[in-house]
């Protein structure tokens, strides 16, 4: 473990596997995060079972990579670890499926914290509550572990019954192959709370709404829309890499002293107070609870809101041109996967 950080971030040397090869391991779902979770904790000697409906598509591909299958509720029923890895929106109706077979001394895991942080599932007394929440999709998590490489993790135990807890959740990281690369300690409530603000301001909803304002901005202004997508869109990744590579100054560094200038006086105009302000009445509905309620009901209901907004997103016209333009250059496809 190294101390140079606020929240401690654990290395192999903190992790030892033995403390939970004695266990089985139940991973519930078998899409992005399942899948790696069962491979990698398999190659790693853990006894893995995975959960899947009768009907899921993803059996057979379970089978195929060597694996044992059974429905969610046996599944979880033989397993000491309960890895909850189906979408977030139905982990409630598994778990209702699952608890008859809980038993105190259990762990149920997480790999985001949402249905635990906002009371959708209320896990049985006894049982351990934790999350090791890779940060990447899971064929990154899988690849990493078969090149020997790590892949950095969230680290949170909500419920300590066993005492044990915290070790077995190391235990899991390192067998996933994140303690090659570090884990990092949180609670349910700060991975959930940053995840959904990062997600709608930042990450998902923020720079969508941004780089389609610029390019709206753009061809009003008598613009082409395949200037405005280039200027807009495409080289938002350029400056994205830089960022990833070496922070902002390695953008600033990398980038013409016009923009460096313009970039430092204009950018702070237009994420002005208001766009900040903004920023903290979605950060007060996430911690208050209302996005969680919104988006449960919206669920409840069908996803009448959620289905209209991503049809405006499809119908928008730089999803037009864009794919016009991309088929142009469709050798990005490639590039952009490897
Ligand atoms: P996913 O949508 O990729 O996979 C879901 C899997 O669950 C599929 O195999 C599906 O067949 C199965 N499934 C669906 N309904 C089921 C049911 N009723 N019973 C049993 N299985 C069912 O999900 P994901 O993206 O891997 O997300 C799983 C968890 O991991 C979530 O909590 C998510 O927040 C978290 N997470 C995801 C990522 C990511 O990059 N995808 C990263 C970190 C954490
Ligand atoms: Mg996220």
């Amino acid at each position: 473990m190294t101390d140079e950080f606020t929240t401690p971030i654990y290395n192999d040397d903190d992790a030892d596997v033995a403390q939970i090869t004695d266990k089985t391991v139940a991973v519930l779902g078998y899409g992005s995060q399942g899948h790696a979770h069962a491979q990698n904790l398999a190659d790693s000697g853990i006894d893995v079972i995975v959960g899947l409906r009768e009907s899921s598509s993803s059996r057979s591909a379970a089978e195929a990579d060597g694996l044992r299958v059974d429905t969610p509720d046996v599944a979880a029923a033989e397993a000491d670890i309960i890895s909850v890895l189906v979408p977030d929106t139905i982990q409630p109706a598994v778990y209702e499926a699952i608890a008859p077979g809980i038993e105190p001394g259990d762990t149920l895991q997480f790999a985001h914290g949402f249905n635990i942080h906002y009371n959708q599932i209320n896990p049985k007394a006894g049982v351990d509550v934790t999350m090791i929440a890779p940060k990447t999709p899971g064929h990154l998590l899988r690849r990493n572990y078969t090149n020997d490489e790590g892949t950095p993790a969230l680290l949170a135990v909500e419920r300590d019954a066993t005492g044990e807890a915290h070790a077995e959740a190391l235990a899991y990281a390192k067998a996933l192959g994140c303690t090659r690369a570090g884990v990092v300690e949180t609670t349910f409530q700060e991975e959930t709370e940053t995840d959904l603000f990062g997600e709608q301001a930042v990450l998902c909803g923020g720079i969508v709404e941004l780089i389609v304002a610029g390019y709206e901005t753009l061809v009003d202004g008598g613009y082409s829309q395949e200037m405005a997508y280039f200027e807009c869109l495409n080289e938002m990744k350029l400056i994205i890499d830089l960022m990833y590579e070496g922070g902002t100054m390695a953008m600033w560094n990398s980038v013409s002293d016009t923009a460096e200038f313009g970039g430092l006086t204009v950018g702070p105009e237009i994420i002005d107070e208001g766009v900040r302000e903004n920023m903290e009445e979605a950060l007060a509905d996430v911690q208050d609870g209302t996005f969680a309620r919104d988006w449960i009901l919206e669920n409840q209901a069908g996803r009448p809101e959620y289905a209209q907004r991503r049809a405006a997103m499809q119908n928008h016209d730089i999803e037009d041109v864009g794919a016009r333009l991309r088929a142009l250059f469709s050798w990005a496809d490639d590039a952009g996967a490897q």
